[in-house]
């Protein structure tokens, strides 16, 4: 941040009220030769290697929350008498035995070849597993997300009594939950490109068609 040129960093705000993440703009900015990450001419490769991480081997870690907020949301069933409703009850089992397969799969994903940097992190030389577990942890997010609006029933759509369009107020763990999920299946690569990288680097199949230029 601290160079020559400008560097300038716009908050962008989520629908949840707080802003994690930003946008960055670098105008005339020159990094010093020694701090190149990867090599010059090699930013495409670092980058993917990085979100390889974030998709893949780094989500080990989430499986703890994720059982966190799952139980969360069973207490919340119980609290409200949710849990009474066979649907319900089946979707949290649900949840429950695809975070027990999740957490599988994040283990060989650890166990893949590509997949900690041995080759420079290059999705193609993992299985793809990266892009796997991240197409299973978004949706399975998304969904603890909706299933905590549905056990706490129609109220968990509404805001406080004092709320005002002009002014942020405090959203609950589960609803907080339900709208950051919403960013599951497009943060670290949209659903639509991790199927496009299995497609195309994995199984081989045709690349999708380029428009004009
Ligand atoms: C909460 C959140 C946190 C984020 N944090 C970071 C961060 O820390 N660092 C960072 O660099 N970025 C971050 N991002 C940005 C994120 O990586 C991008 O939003 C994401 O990769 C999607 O790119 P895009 O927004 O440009 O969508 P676009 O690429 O414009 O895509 C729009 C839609 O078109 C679809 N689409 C696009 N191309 C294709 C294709 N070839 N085939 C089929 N469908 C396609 C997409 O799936 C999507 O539905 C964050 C985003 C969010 C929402």
């Amino acid at each position: 941040m601290d160079q020559p040129g400008r560097i300038e960093v716009r908050p962008i705000r989520q629908m949840t009220g707080t802003s994690e993440f930003n946008e960055v703009f670098f105008d005339g900015a020159r990094a010093r030769a020694a701090h190149v990450v990867g090599g010059v001419g090699n930013g495409w490769r670092v980058a993917m290697g990085l979100l390889g991480f974030e998709r893949g081997v780094s989500t080990l870690v989430q499986q703890i929350g994720f059982a966190e907020e799952l139980a969360g949301v069973v207490r919340q069933a119980v609290a409200s008498g949710a849990v009474g409703d066979p649907v319900v009850r089946d979707r949290l089992v649900r949840q429950w035995a695809e975070l027990r397969v999740m957490r599988w799969n994040a283990l060989r994903t650890l166990g893949s070849p590509g997949a900690v940097g041995a080759s420079g992190g290059a999705q193609g030389d993992s299985g793809g597993a990266p892009s796997v577990a991240k197409l299973l942890w978004g949706r399975w997010h998304q969904r603890l997300g909706e299933l905590g609006m549905a056990v706490r029933g129609a109220v968990a759509a509404v805001g406080p009594a004092d709320w005002r369009a002009d002014a942020p107020y405090e959203l609950d763990a589960l609803q907080r939950l339900f709208l950051f999920t919403r960013a599951d299946t497009i943060y670290g690569g949209s659903d639509e490109i991790q199927r496009n990288i299995i497609a195309e680097r994995v199984l081989g199949l045709p690349r999708e068609a380029r428009g004009p230029r």
